[in-house]
């Protein structure tokens, strides 16, 4: 049950003062956690963070203004200037001056009742806007601040500027998040004392505060102890809640899966090559891991083309070997189905019975294969989302290895491990992921890498050319399909619009049919699932020799004797994504090439992206630069995980911290695992506040 004292938080925000359901639905546009089904609470506004301030503390005196400059200026005021009777067109102006000169304030389509009352003449105001020098006289337009002297601290000098969107004012938001503040009860410390000494860390409520009110720009800065502290906390929240993760999953366990190696065997007669000493010592990680009783959680980081599947697909005999189910699971339907056809000629040799299970296999296909995941007459089953369903129920799954695991979020890697009795997992990853975010994202998941690619693998010439001189490719194009080679053309990425993704999918595909004939291909999204085989087919078996697609073959396609990939509007793709794209080619023994096609003129960022993928193949490197350019929370989509984004905003700025943070809770959990101390009831707080609710129902069920 939450605790009591945190109720005043948990609120819809419509109940607020000024927040009605038409100003509700914007603000929600801007909180930072990601809501999911529920509506927003007070709770949730407490992280609606400002990006930046204005500073409003500069008070030179009217004579002294700089043309342009935020100032903030003590006046008195002279006299109002009402525009005559009927014309709009003409400002009303109020005169004001202080010891230096004298200023005009204008205002266009105002309100006279409003401005005689904000500044009666004679009295003394305080006024905070934009300086603007008109004819050489001092004016402002339309001031942000207006308050009587008396009034004066009701002024942010130092004022939170907040992300908007459109209809929601910065005011109305202010208003709304000063209640929320208000609604914050006094929390007993979570925080170690001399850490938060040597941190200089103030209280969680005073750093909200802090930086929702901020006196100076540095209590909004990422490196502001503010700042600092709660990122602390979120780290440490993710952390405890991880552990708690963690810990369930181990307790839960107590199996030694040992094969005695009799598939194993015959799968590495069947394999046309021998394992690179990578995947030999990956392998070794992963049955160590698979014959000790506690349960393996294990990332298996390799690049694209590093051999991933044929790792996972031998540790998954293993566990058939020991006498139980394994289950292989892809983000895409595709991404399965090729799976699928690379296992199953090795496993048929080895005498594996496998089975696949996406949304596609209806009717009698589905019926047997849940059959037989259910009676134990089917080993290893490939699948997508579809292996979550409540009808399917395995005999004995005791290995779960999840591909491309960055598709899937925390729940879902969750709801696999509940259709065993705590089945070991392995998660494979191509996006190289820099050691903090694994922290992040994982907790201490122990992680096994793929440091090298398969030898005879050639390095890939990348080149970037402008859409105008398309001609040019065309031509190549002709020669390289005339000399048997095989050509992806990846589309442009268009967010808005799965529409437009298709039209733009299907035009270029209309655009080149006249050149290329039969020869050229299409697969989209939007393709039946059973159009979508027979275009892959079509293309692996070279009937067709070009192949237009959009990103659905993004992740993992294995066509290894094709040869050139075209990215289109290259300056669309981030740079993990083109990575992933360019590692489709340079499987085989020819030499390959990846055509980056942009659109002029280039922004700084897209220039930047295009030039590194000139530069490097390696995708660590490429990682690294991605994270530079795009900040790290979307690479792992930490956005959409219910954190609200303090450490989102710069990790690698808060590496230290993370270290702590992970150090701690480990320490946290071995002294008080069940967090029944003062601190740890104060910790479950935190775990609340920052939408970790899962792992405080796990504490619950024990
Ligand atoms: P990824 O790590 O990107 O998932 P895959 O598992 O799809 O990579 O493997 C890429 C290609 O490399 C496949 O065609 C696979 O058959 C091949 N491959 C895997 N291991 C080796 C190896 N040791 N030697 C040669 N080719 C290999
Ligand atoms: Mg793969």
């Amino acid at each position: 049950m939450r605790p009591s004292l945190l109720d005043p938080l948990f609120v819809p925000i419509t109940s607020l003062a000024g927040v009605g359901p038409k100003v509700g639905a914007l603000i929600e546009k801007v909180v930072a956690v990601d809501l999911g089904d529920r509506a927003a609470r007070a709770g949730d506004l407490l992280f609606v963070l400002p990006h930046t301030v204005i500073d409003r503390r500069n008070r030179p005196g009217i004579a002294g203004s700089a043309e342009g400059a935020i100032v903030t200026l003590d006046v008195r005021i002279d006299r109002h200037q009402p525009p005559p009777r009927g014309n709009r067109s003409v400002p009303y102006r109020v005169y004001a001056h202080d010891d230096t000169g004298e200023i005009a304030l204008t205002f266009f389509h105002a309100h006279a009742s409003y401005l005689e009352k904000a500044m009666p003449e004679g009295e003394h105001v305080v006024i905070s806007g934009r300086m603007e020098w008109f004819n050489g006289r001092p004016t402002m337009v339309h001031p942000d601040y207006i308050a009587l002297a008396s009034e004066a601290e009701s002024l942010p000098l130092v004022e939170p500027v907040y992300p908007l969107t459109a209809g929601l004012s910065g005011k109305v938001l202010r208003r709304a998040i000063g209640q929320a503040l208000a609604r914050l009860p006094v929390l007993a410390e979570w925080q170690d004392g001399a850490f938060m000494r040597r941190q200089s860390f103030p209280a969680f409520g005073d750093a909200l505060a802090r930086i929702h009110n901020p006196a100076d720009p540095i209590d909004v800065s990422v490196d502001g102890a503010a700042w600092r502290r709660l990122a602390y906390d979120e780290l440490l929240a993710g952390q405890v809640s991880l552990a708690l993760v963690r810990a369930k999953v181990r307790r839960l366990s107590g199996r030694p899966l040992i094969g005695d190696g009799r598939i194993v065997e015959r799968l590495r007669k069947a394999l046309p090559y021998s394992l690179t000493a990578a995947q030999e010592f990956a392998l070794a990680e992963i049955n160590a891991d698979l014959a000790d009783p506690e349960r393996m959680l294990r990332l298996l980081q390799g690049d694209v083309g590093s051999g991933k599947t044929v790792v996972a697909l031998l540790a998954m005999a293993r566990a058939v070997e020991a006498g139980g189910q394994a289950a292989l699971m892809a983000p895409t339907e595709i991404l399965a189905r090729q799976h699928l056809a690379t296992i199953a000629p090795l496993a048929a040799k080895a005498g594996l019975r496998i089975a696949i299970l996406t949304g596609r296999e209806k009717g009698r296909e589905r019926t047997d294969a849940l059959a037989g995941l259910a009676s134990g007459e089917i080993d290893i089953v490939v699948g997508t989302h579809a292996l979550f369903q409540e009808t399917v129920i395995f005999h004995d799954l005791v290995f779960a290895v999840i591909d491309e695991q960055h598709r899937f979020g925390v729940h879902q890697r969750l709801a696999i491990t509940a259709k065993g009795d705590a089945p070991d997992m392995l998660v494979m990853t191509a996006t190289p992921i820099p050691r903090t975010l694994v922290l992040t994202a994982f907790g201490d998941m122990d992680v096994s890498k793929l440091t090298e690619k398969p030898t005879g693998r050639q390095p890939i010439r990348t080149v970037t050319l402008p859409l105008e001189r398309l001609d040019e490719l065309l031509g190549r194009m002709v020669e390289a399909v005339a000399g048997g080679q095989k050509i992806y053309w990846i589309c442009p990425l268009v967010e808005e619009s799965e529409e437009i993704k298709l039209m733009s999918a299907e035009d270029r595909f209309a655009s080149l049919k006249p050149l290329f004939g039969d020869r050229i291909g299409l697969v989209h999204g939007r393709m039946k699932g059973a159009e979508k085989d027979e275009a892959m087919r079509a293309f692996k078996q070279g009937e067709t020799r070009i192949l237009i697609a959009t990103t659905v073959i993004e992740v993992g396609v294995d066509v290894p004797d094709a040869t050139v990939m075209v990215i289109e509007h290259a300056e669309r793709f981030g740079l993990a994504q083109l990575h992933q794209l360019r590692g489709r080619v340079g499987r085989g023994d020819i030499k390959s090439s990846c055509v980056l096609l942009y659109k002029d003129p280039l922004g700084e960022t897209a220039k930047r992206r295009l030039s590194v993928m000139r530069e490097t193949e390696d995708g660590f490197m490429i990682a690294e630069e991605d994270l530079k350019l795009r900040g790290e929370g979307e690479l792992l989509g930490t956005r959409q995980s219910g954190t609200p984004g303090f450490q989102v905003a710069r990790i690698e700025a808060h590496a230290d911290l993370l270290e702590a943070a992970r150090d701690d809770a480990r320490l946290i959990l071995s002294r008080d695992p069940e967090l029944q101390s003062d601190r740890g009831a104060a910790l479950r707080l935190l775990l609340y506040l920052f939408g970790r609710d899962e792992a405080v129902r796990l504490l619950r069920a024990g």
